[in-house]
């Protein structure tokens, strides 16, 4: 498979061939085509197998259709540290640069100012810890209903750091007809109790 069978944007595809990706990863080659055509993925992966790309390239394909910087966010991206949630974020603008989607990075240990500032010129793509969107929340900043894709990053990692109860209060906070695109290294029964909460029919990926 190359990525140009992959039905992915057209400005998406020019992005991941000038960061020099030459062919998908097992993960990508698998999640991407039922991303891409809204069914909801549990991929069973670690880092480094290039899944921040498989949840990327499908998100910015299927937002690029649409009008860039709604008014509300339309897709969420939650990420077990502050860390790992830059990383995604410099990951979304590389594969995003040639496109109009924007993002704000919503972490802890930075003041609310510039992320009220970036909620408040709207933005298409929330990358965030658990802790830092509920405050958000909570401080009547964030509307949630726009949403149409969540995307779930190291579930295995957020459960050992005591996230699972606010990721299940995030879930709520969505509207059930999201799209769901679950990663976690493990399958702990914890993380698979949540995964058939909130999952539809999801298309299970291991690698
Ligand atoms: P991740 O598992 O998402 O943290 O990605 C691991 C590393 O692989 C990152 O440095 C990516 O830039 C890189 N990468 C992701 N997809 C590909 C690909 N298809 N070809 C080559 N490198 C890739």
């Amino acid at each position: 498979t190359k990525f140009a069978d992959l039905a992915l944007d057209p400005r998406v595809l020019q992005a991941v061939a000038e960061t020099g990706y030459e062919t998908p990863t097992p993960i990508q080659e698998q999640a991407i085509p039922p991303a891409l055509e809204g069914r909801d993925v549990l991929g069973i992966a670690q880092t480094g197998t290039g899944k921040t790309a498989s949840f990327s390239l499908p998100m910015i394909t299927i937002l690029g259709q649409g009008r860039a910087r709604a008014r509300m966010p339309r897709s969420l991206v939650l990420c077990p540290t502050r860390e790992l949630a830059a990383q995604v974020a410099e990951n979304f603008d590389t594969y995003a640069k040639h496109t109009k989607l924007t993002k704000a990075l919503l972490i802890g240990g930075v003041s609310f100012g510039d992320q009220d500032k970036a909620i408040d010129r709207g933005v298409d793509v929330l990358i965030a810890t658990p802790g830092r969107l509920l405050d958000h929340f909570e401080r009547g900043k964030l509307m949630l209903n726009g949403v149409q894709i969540m995307v779930i990053d190291e579930a295995d990692r957020m459960l050992d750091m005591g996230f699972i109860p606010d990721i299940e209060r995030i879930f709520t906070l969505t509207p059930p007809t999201r799209q769901t695109l679950f990663f976690s290294a493990t399958m702990a029964p914890e993380i698979e109790r949540i995964t058939k909460a909130f999952l539809k029919d999801p298309v299970k990926i291991e690698v």
